[in-house]
């Protein structure tokens, strides 16, 4: 369980977070969407414990394994040296996570020379060395090959059957795939806290590559290589494919061109 009561914080004298409140009792991945400056990494701070409230109450049942967005990670050691430095103070075995998260071919390497990707593989590590209640993960697969970025998504999914997953993430397709909620802040204060399938798709739009001009079959327009059609429901596209193919017309690729997550940040 995790709450948050009206609460206020931010930097200095400035507030960034105003009487933000929301409660979390079910185990679940929770996307935190909002724009560059709203307040996210912000409110995983201040529930991970870092940055005290203003005001405010902040409830955690369970301990907290926090993926920071600015890795907090000691430059002058080698990867191998740090898992060793964190198992020490966090527990944990380090070989369980070296293979995890692909970090044999780096580990006499110095932190301070590893690429931003290396560096977030290394984080994680360190984060899921130890096992905790509540995850809060501020961006998990920023700057990840997509291998790695699947396996932490599945990683991610697996976890959030026990466990409460807070995540931030730019990737908004990432964001439905995976999400159970969303929570939508808003310069500062929470505008929208729903379960992602409730969340209604204004509009539906779909983009397909065929072997054959479509604008002369379906009702749309072409962007670059895609016909792009608005639809008012995604049942459709089953209708379109059928005479499509009784056509005889190839159809290479069919994607959605728009996802309903960014409505929710403009
Ligand atoms: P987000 O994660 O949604 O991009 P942040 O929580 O990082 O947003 O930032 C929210 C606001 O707080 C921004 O206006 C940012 O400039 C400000 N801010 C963030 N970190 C600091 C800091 N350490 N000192 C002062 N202001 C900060």
């Amino acid at each position: 369980m995790l709450g948050l009561y009206e609460v206020s914080a931010g930097y200095g004298k400035t507030e960034v977070l105003h009487d933000v409140s929301f409660e979390i009792k079910e185990n679940g991945i929770y996307v935190l969407l909002g724009r560059n400056g709203a307040g996210k990494t912000t409110t995983l701070r201040v529930i991970a414990g870092i940055l005290p409230p203003f005001k405010g109450k902040i409830k955690k049942e369970g301990n907290i394994g926090y993926l920071s967005h600015s890795f907090a990670l000691p430059q002058e050691m080698s990867v191998k040296e740090s898992l060793e430095f964190f198992s020490q103070i966090i527990g944990g075995d380090p070989n369980n996570v070296i293979g995890r998260f692909h970090l044999e071919d780096i580990l006499d390497k110095r932190i301070s020379s590893l690429s931003q990707g290396q560096k977030k593989k290394l984080s994680l590590a360190k984060v899921f060395l130890k096992d905790y209640d509540i995850y809060l993960l501020d961006e998990p697969t920023e700057n990840l090959d997509p291998i790695l970025a699947s396996e932490i998504r599945k990683l991610i999914v697996s976890l959030s059957k026990s466990k409460i997953i807070i995540y931030t993430s730019h990737n908004l397709y990432e964001a439905r795939e995976i999400g159970n909620y969303v929570i939508v802040i808003d310069k500062g204060r929470i505008s929208l806290f729903k379960p992602i399938n409730e969340i209604k798709l204004r509009e539906y739009t779909i983009g397909i590559r065929a072997s054959e001009d479509l604008s002369k079959i379906l009702k749309g327009e072409y962007q670059g290589d895609y016909f792009v059609i608005n639809l008012n429901d995604p049942a459709e596209v089953n209708s379109i494919i059928q005479e499509l193919m009784r056509r005889n017309i190839n159809i290479f690729e069919i994607k959605e061109m728009r996802n309903p997550l960014e409505d929710l940040l403009r």
